[in-house]
């Protein structure tokens, strides 16, 4: 599949979409600009894949709504050089989205399938994370912690303690928090032992499940 100026066209058009719809931060809309999404689904989706949707990407997972995406990567506040630890690499668009904001990804996938598709597609793009990993995001990187920022792209049932021990003083961790629906929560962490809790409405997450698969 090829990126053409038809893509580019589709791209800047949901950008402003995704302004319409309240995303302010313009490295985040630069980002969206930028990522070819069509490459990161089935060619059968290809036509689909500017519409600000999510749709399924094998192993029974989605990748997730571009207004999700930049929703949870502006919460961030990714600044050049942060390092932030992804859990939930899925398609890698929102990792891409991530790379091409400057930051140096770290990002955990517990589909085998899904990890290896993207060990393969992102350098194909030109898009290098510092680390993919298969495993249990329930663990986080303990080995590469701590991080600046912290996001979980599926629905968890509760704030993995492990992701919070791995957060620098000052960070934020994004994650979508409940079983059938999720609220979107930002965790900044105020010092060694307390976390500031912020709510933003609610979402919809495949599980953020345990193990490996
Ligand atoms: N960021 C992805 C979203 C994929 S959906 C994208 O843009 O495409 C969420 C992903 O989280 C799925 O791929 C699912 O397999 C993964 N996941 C679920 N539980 C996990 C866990 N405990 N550790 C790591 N990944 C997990």
């Amino acid at each position: 599949m090829k990126d053409t100026a038809k893509h580019q066209g589709l791209r800047n058009q949901l950008a402003a979409v995704l302004e319409q719809k309240g995303i302010t931060n313009k490295n985040v809309l630069e980002a969206i600009k930028k990522i070819p999404r069509h490459l990161f689904l089935n060619s059968g989706f290809e036509d689909y894949a500017y519409q600000d949707k999510a749709f399924p990407i094998g192993a029974g997972q989605t990748i997730s709504q571009p207004y999700t995406v930049a929703f949870q990567s502006q919460l961030l506040e990714v600044k050049k050089d942060h390092k932030i630890l992804e859990i939930g690499t899925g398609s890698g668009y929102q990792t891409a989205v991530l790379c091409a904001m400057g930051a140096k990804v770290y990002s955990v996938e517990r589909q085998n399938e899904l990890f290896k598709q993207t060990t393969v597609l992102l350098p194909k793009l030109g898009i290098r994370p510092k680390h993919l990993s298969f495993g249990d995001g329930y663990k986080g990187l303990p080995n590469h912690a701590p991080f600046d920022s912290i996001i979980v792209t599926a629905g968890a049932p509760m704030i993995p303690k492990p992701l919070m021990a791995q957060l620098k003083v000052g960070g934020r961790l994004v994650i979508p928090l409940g079983e059938e629906q999720q609220i979107m929560t930002l965790l900044i962490r105020k010092n060694e032992t307390q976390f500031e809790k912020h709510e933003f409405g609610e979402f919809r997450f495949v599980p953020l499940l345990e193990n490996k698969n």
